[in-house]
């Protein structure tokens, strides 16, 4: 049987999943099936940490940053700081086949966007505005810290001819200093992928991961033989452990990964929920839970997503 399969992180990516899932059953190459698939994140209004109605930074705008890498040539493009665009990894695939000039942040990546006709769109909801509103209001009277609230929507796929790419896409923390760029569209950091190994890609505290250039440390332990669980989970216990001893304390950590065989695996040092697809395997919305230290992994149920849905939904 020929292989396809996908991975991606949180919840947020189920509707993604599913569609490129079909995609990938089509015979339709990785590539289209990532854009596609992150777009569905990017334009759906109450997944707030990316795309429209992610959630703004200290100034109350929305700056998102979003890349693209090809497992195949390796071509990476990226956009960080972007305001006011819809689609941000539609920028970053285009920029992927530059030879020159392939990350761009801020008003230079918005006038490359612009002139290349990518559609604008005021990426700030009122909901997102109301969520900052109290944000503010919260951190000034009960002294909170401001970056809790953040994701990244993370996607691997390899299709059936065997090729690879991964696409990263996000509105970074919530409340960070205006210009903050995280870990996301930076190569090896927020993601990686080879056709020759496999492809990781990291979501969690920017700051940390960067330290550990996690995603691309991930596919090289897949290189030496170890399986994408144990790459993933080793890489991020490793490195936690080591946060720790060099500072005191370790971020949030989240990867996953998938190597070019279509096994798919994550690592993560707190509660976390992926989404995977495999042709021996459904769409699914799994949660990894940490039990003595050991990961754990179920497929949620039912109510789980009920509640999630209506969470998401509910009113500010
Ligand atoms: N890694 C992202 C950032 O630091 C946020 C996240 O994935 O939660 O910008």
């Amino acid at each position: 049987m020929r292989t396809w399969g996908m991975i991606a992180t949180w919840r947020m990516a189920i509707e993604g999943v599913t569609l490129g899932s079909e995609m990938l059953k089509n015979g339709e190459k990785c590539q289209d099936v990532l854009e596609k698939a992150v777009m569905f994140v990017e334009d759906y209004p109450f997944y707030k940490s990316v795309g429209y109605g992610g959630l703004p930074n200290e100034e109350c705008e929305v700056e998102l940053d979003a890349a693209f890498m090809d497992g195949k040539t390796l071509s990476i493009g990226a956009v960080a700081s972007i305001k006011d665009f819809k689609n941000p990894i539609s920028i970053a695939r285009k920029l992927s086949a530059d030879r020159y000039n392939i990350f761009l942040v801020g008003a230079g990546a918005e006038s490359y966007a612009h002139k290349n006709g990518f559609v604008r769109q005021n990426m700030l909801t009122e909901r997102a505005r109301k969520t900052w509103e109290l944000r503010v209001k919260e951190i000034k009277e009960k002294n909170l810290s401001p970056y809790d609230g953040h994701d990244t929507v993370c996607m691997i796929a390899i299709d059936q001819e065997k090729d690879m790419a991964v696409a990263t896409s996000t509105s970074g923390l919530f409340m960070k200093k205006k210009g903050r760029v995280g870990d996301s569209p930076v190569s090896g950091s927020g993601f990686y992928v080879d056709n020759e190994i496999g492809g990781a890609a990291a979501t969690g505290l920017g700051e940390d991961i960067m330290k550990g250039c996690l995603s691309y440390e991930v596919v090289q332990r897949m290189k030496k033989g170890e399986t994408p669980q144990e790459a993933a989970q080793g890489a991020v216990d490793e490195f936690s452990k080591e946060l720790i001893k060099r500072r005191g304390k370790a971020g949030e950590i989240s990867i996953v990964a998938l190597n070019n065989k279509g096994d798919w695996g994550i690592g993560t040092n707190v509660e976390f929920t992926f989404c995977a697809a495999t042709p021996t395997e459904q769409p699914k919305v799994y949660i990894a839970k940490l039990v003595d230290g050991k990961v754990n992994i179920e497929i949620t149920s039912e109510e789980y997503m009920r509640a999630y849905k209506e969470k998401i939904q509910r009113e500010i």
